[in-house]
């Protein structure tokens, strides 16, 4: 099974460092937000079994990204952490539809506890890996192999399509070198050139890229790779 993923957002870079190793360490997959904006990206994307959201961000506040989430139907599992510990910030939390909070400072141990149960916990529910995921008009859906294309057509894709996609997906906006690339979809198989890897992004922007000539959303890192962005911005 791949580790879970994590969603922490920390604006404090010490805490930020401390938290992420020590959830590493654990053998969780760490994803950082540094505020409310990143936060709402990154858990929008989804694929995150848990988000560790500290409430005092600058700007976009927890209570805020959380209520945001929820509204639009995220249901990842919240941890929230807050520096205050007054009865009304809690309710305030649980309504927001915080699933749990932690009041700083914490121990570690504490923290890796909560972490944990709350992870138990959502995994006796439904799988909440993200299966779709939008690619400006278009769509992709993992496990199905399939997606909607530029001309609003299903289309099926092949494994290569499917994986190249879902690892881009999985570096949330960063780039992916093509030899990660090649390494993770072609693995032993064959030997596929660099150039490979460039044919297949070529088609794949056929499919979702609605100007051939300045790529929106599958973007060339040049000389090193792709990434994918989903973002507006
Ligand atoms: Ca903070």
């Amino acid at each position: 099974m791949a580790a879970q993923r994590i969603l922490v957002v920390e604006d404090e870079p010490r805490i930020a460092n401390l938290v992420c190793d020590n959830l590493e360490d654990e053998g969780y997959r760490v994803v950082l937000a540094t505020d409310g904006a990143a936060a709402l990206r990154a858990a929008r994307q989804g694929g995150n079994d848990l988000i560790l959201l500290d409430v005092m961000l600058p700007e976009l506040d927890g209570f805020e990204v959380c209520r945001r989430l929820r509204s639009e139907g995220v249901n990842t599992p919240i941890l929230l952490v807050t520096a205050r510990d007054l009865p009304p910030d809690r309710v305030e939390g649980l309504m927001a539809g915080g699933d749990d909070y932690l009041i700083k400072p914490f121990h570690l141990d504490e923290l890796l506890a909560r972490v944990h149960a709350l992870l138990r916990r959502s995994g006796w529910s439904e799988p909440k890996s993200v299966t779709r995921v939008n690619i400006g008009e278009c769509w992709i859906d993992f496990d199905r192999a399939e997606a909607q294309d530029i001309h609003g057509e299903m289309v099926a894709l092949n494994a290569k399509e499917i994986g190249i996609l879902k690892l881009l997906f999985e570096a949330h906006g960063s780039v992916v070198q093509r030899g990660d690339i090649i390494a993770e979809v072609w693995g032993d198989e064959a030997d596929p050139t660099p150039r490979t890897v460039d044919n297949f992004v070529v088609r794949l922007r056929k499919r979702f890229e609605p100007d051939l000539t300045n790529p929106r959303y599958l973007i060339t890192a040049r000389g090193i790779g792709y990434r994918l962005r989903l973002d507006e911005d």
